[in-house]
């Protein structure tokens, strides 16, 4: 319900939260802007900087490196929500000037194809992760707006939300299309609770209409690009990308685990806003397979490296397991979500097993060093010599030339509050999802009641 407040009153969730405050974002500033030694670059800040002029130079890192910045600022506005901080609010403002200044007149925003590819934007959907990057923006400006009531990065995610909307739809002349990467689609709900603007929803629930439809969005935009691709070879992996089949009508989980996650995240949040009885046996369905037959006793998912993926049911080895650190915290965004559309036990319970197992484990108590992928099972000297293992790392890392987990983690621990307890509307039943030692305010029937 509205006006519900949350506060973590436990030693040891606290002393993760003042590490994620006192160590990780100021650790993750330092990294987003290179000043780590000996560690793999982010160039995140730099492309920003590149793209609103105000640099020369070529752009950096990987193609969605945009969002590391964006789950940053995600994670300080949680803090700030926390405990202001005048000094952090201002690095984060100052971030924020910089993201406005790449912004294009139109709305537009993406470091990569203003710097490197301009005129071909929205040209691989299937692989350069725009929308991503985008549903990020979202999220940070959602957290932010609602830490700190400052409306500068709301207001540059709605022009591009703006921009999305008259692109993607199905009117004559826009795009039947949606990205390989699921992300947005979870962050347009945010958009539309924060700003109470239907079109946001209804583009969220477009994108997961078009899903998979046929004829693919992804083998034509192939075919029209020429067959060329940025990194996958040869003709799209449907399956990888979740968009073999609509998702309504698919039986188990499949594919690249942080995008399912994601993705059903999405569609757990539309089930309960719109009441789609179809959208929610899939979400149950795929619930089911996915906690049944393809998850670890961890809580990790994606068995293999190969497309970061999901294989097949039962298929779990120790060894060359992938359960990357995202994939658990979609897995727990996905059960908070299936806890609203019901009450059952099974959600929290999953929830709390890839918070403790997988997530918590995946950082180093110094809040300085990562695992990204999250093995049950070691051996060093394999991890050296063995292709097949060279992606499980023995100790864990400073950073990540692909760091997508460490704001990951900082963004989750940072917002913990959220997953702990649901009022419900009138205030007359609290269900409490993880115990965790902390205290809930609410009203009820005109009286302010207060649990711990
Ligand atoms: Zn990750």
């Amino acid at each position: 319900m509205k006006d519900t407040q949350i506060s973590i009153k436990d030693d040891f969730w606290n002393e993760y939260t003042e590490l994620v405050r006192t160590t990780v974002i100021p650790y993750q500033w330092e990294a987003l802007n290179d000043r780590i030694q000996d560690a793999e670059p982010s160039y995140s800040i730099r492309n920003f900087r590149i793209a609103a002029g105000l640099e020369k130079g070529e752009f950096g890192g990987w193609i969605f490196q945009d969002s590391d910045l964006y789950k940053w600022l995600e994670a300080v506005a949680y803090s700030l929500e926390r405990q202001p901080d005048p000094e952090l609010e201002k690095i984060a403002d100052e971030a924020i000037e910089l993201i406005g200044q790449a912004q294009h007149e139109n709305g537009y925003l993406n470091t990569y194809f203003t710097i490197q590819e301009p005129g071909k934007e929205w040209s691989n959907l299937y692989e350069a992760h725009e929308l991503y990057c985008a549903g990020h923006l979202f999220e940070a400006a959602v957290a932010y707006y609602r830490a700190t009531g400052k409306r500068k990065l709301l207001d540059i995610s709605c022009r591009f939300a703006d921009l999305i909307a008259s692109l993607f739809g199905k009117e004559p002349g826009q795009m039947q299309a949606y990205c390989g990467h699921p992300e947005v689609e979870l962050a347009l709900v945010k958009l539309y609770q924060v700003t109470g603007e239907e079109r946001y929803l209804n583009l969220s629930l477009y994108f997961i209409d078009e899903r998979g439809s046929k004829p693919n969005y992804f083998l034509e935009e192939w075919e029209r690009r020429g067959r060329t691709t940025i990194w996958a070879q040869g003709e799209p992996n449907l399956e990888v990308y979740q968009s073999h089949i609509p998702v309504r009508e698919q039986p188990v989980a499949v594919g690249h685990a942080v995008r399912a996650v994601y993705l059903y995240t999405a569609m757990a949040d539309l089930a309960r806003l719109t009441g789609d009885v179809k959208l929610r046996e899939a979400c149950e369905r795929l619930w089911a397979n996915t906690t049944g037959k393809q998850m670890y006793i961890t809580g990790g998912i994606g068995a293999t490296h190969l497309g970061e993926a999901f294989t097949f049911d039962h298929d779990l080895p120790n060894d060359i397991v992938y359960a990357e650190t995202c994939a658990s915290i979609g897995l727990i965004f996905w059960a908070r979500r299936m806890l609203q559309l019901e009450a059952k036990s099974e959600y929290a319970d999953v929830m709390e097993r890839a918070l403790y197992n997988n997530v918590l484990g995946s950082m180093a108590k110094d809040g300085k060093h990562f695992f990204y992928v999250n093995p049950l099972e070691v051996w060093p000297e394999a991890s050296a010599m063995s292709p097949d293992k060279f992606h499980v790392k023995p100790v864990r890392q400073k950073w990540f030339g692909c760091s997508c987990c460490p704001p990951n983690v900082a963004r989750l621990l940072g917002s913990l509050d959220d997953y702990i307890y649901d009022v419900s509307e009138d205030g007359s039943t609290v269900r409490v999802h993880l115990f965790i030692g902390s205290e809930v305010a609410f009203e009820t029937g005109g009286r302010k009641i207060v649990m711990n």
